[in-house]
């Protein structure tokens, strides 16, 4: 078998770089470690950037998202109860929109479907090969049976865990971490949001969230130990706990129900460089990991790979091999900025274990600083909404 590129793992990275890929003329085959029913009952993000948006109309993606997502144009930070609100379209003139990742993924595999590209679920044993020299190749296995393609190139998009990040030699990738000593439960119920827009609340007792997916069902979360078990957090656990932790208001307003699901999150900073080893190229969670406060992980595999995309579209329009050489720099500038921004979120609103008094007090006068001035309200409005492509 032989294809142009071979791309693993069909999580938003994999499927959107297709489907960019697609636009162009590009011929793909992915190959994807699960079933299509598993990657889509993974319940992750859910805020866009605006470029986001824009990108994934322009991919012709994005209709469903345009009729049933949510835009926001502001979000409220609360602390120990003093709640302010951010205004995007005052600050930035932007807004985000809110649209679950298992929705973004089902639009991109129907459009991946009805184009007929192809698409292998339940690979085993995938394995980059030569990818050092200019003759690729991908091994896997599929119902018991060993299969090889060629190709020209092979894009990493398959999560933290996955092998393509292991597959050049450790020393020649570096790796950058931060592991927070706290994680985050959450809990997707159908009820309506106890607000229109998201709340983040940093509270003596802990960090909390209220975020949603439509306007009946929301997602709550409770930053909780790192080493937690879910299972000794009970609905009504869940429900005391976020009501003492959110301003009174909200926590009145809160409905409540029986969780359609509740998992934990460990909370890391992480970026591996460089992005690219020969004919191997690495984008989305495979590459890098942010914490969730500023959501920020779905939309950096996105702008990952608009890059990609347009480096081989250069590569096959044009011959020229100037947007690959430069695809791991261009990606690395713009993940660190939203790593910085997703680590200031965090360090601001969760409550540190080893923290002393002085670092309560500058938490509190990074909150007082970032809602009583506009120049710092606007930068937050523009990394939040999202940093240009
Ligand atoms: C529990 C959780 C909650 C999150 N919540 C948020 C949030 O609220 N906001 C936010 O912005 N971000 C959130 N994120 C991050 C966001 O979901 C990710 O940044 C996003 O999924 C990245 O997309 P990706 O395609 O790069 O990786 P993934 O979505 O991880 O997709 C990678 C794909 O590769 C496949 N794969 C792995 N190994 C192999 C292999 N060896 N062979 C073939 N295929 C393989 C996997 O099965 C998967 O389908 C969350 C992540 C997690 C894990």
């Amino acid at each position: 078998m032989r294809t142009q590129v071979v791309i693993v793992g069909a999580g938003p990275a994999g499927l959107l770089l297709g489907r960019l890929l697609e636009q162009r003329g590009i011929e793909t085959l992915i190959l994807e470690r699960r079933s299509a029913e598993y990657v889509l009952g993974r319940i992750r993000a859910g805020v866009l950037e605006h470029g986001t948006r824009g990108l994934l109309n322009a991919a012709g993606v994005g209709a469903r998202m345009e009729q049933e997502g949510l835009p926001h144009d502001g979000v409220a930070l609360c602390f120990d109860g003093e709640q302010h609100r951010f205004d995007f379209h005052d600050l930035v003139g932007r807004e985000v929109m809110v649209y679950g990742q298992t929705e973004v993924t089902r639009d991109l595999m129907d459009a991946r479907a009805a184009s007929g590209a192809a698409t292998v679920y339940e690979a085993e044993d995938v394995a980059p090969r030569d990818f050092d020299g200019d003759r690729p190749r991908v091994s896997y296995r599929k119902d018991g049976v060993t299969h090889e393609v060629a190709c020209d190139f092979i894009a990493g998009c398959d999560g933290f865990h996955g092998v393509c990040r292991q597959s050049p030699p450790a020393s020649a990738v570096s790796s950058f971490e931060r592991v927070y000593p706290f994680g985050w439960l959450g809990v997707l119920v159908d009820q309506p949001p106890v607000s229109p827009e998201l709340i983040y609340a940093n509270h003596a007792r802990g960090f909390a969230l209220c975020s949603m997916r439509s306007p009946t069902r929301s997602r709550y979360y409770l930053q909780c130990d790192a080493g937690t078990n879910v299972n000794t957090w009970s609905d009504e656990r869940f429900w005391d706990e976020l009501r003492r932790r959110l301003p009174s208001a909200a926590a009145d307003a809160l409905r409540t129900g029986p969780s359609l699901e509740k998992s934990i999150a460990p909370l890391r900073s992480f970026v591996a460089e460089p992005l690219r080893f020969g004919r191997l190229f690495l984008a989305g969670d495979a590459a890098h990991i942010v914490p969730p406060t500023g959501a920020k992980g779905l939309n950096l595999a996105v702008s990952d790979v608009a890059y990609l995309a347009e480096a081989f579209g250069e590569y096959y329009a044009e011959r020229s091999e100037a947007g690959i050489d430069a695809y791991s720099a261009r990606a690395l500038r713009r993940v660190w900025k939203a790593e910085r921004f997703s680590w200031w979120m965090t360090t601001m609103l969760h409550r540190f274990p080893e923290a002393s008094a002085f670092d309560r007090r500058m938490q509190r006068a990074e909150f007082d600083y970032l809602s009583g001035s506009r120049a710092a309200s606007q930068a937050m409005a523009e990394n939040y909404t999202g940093l240009p492509m």
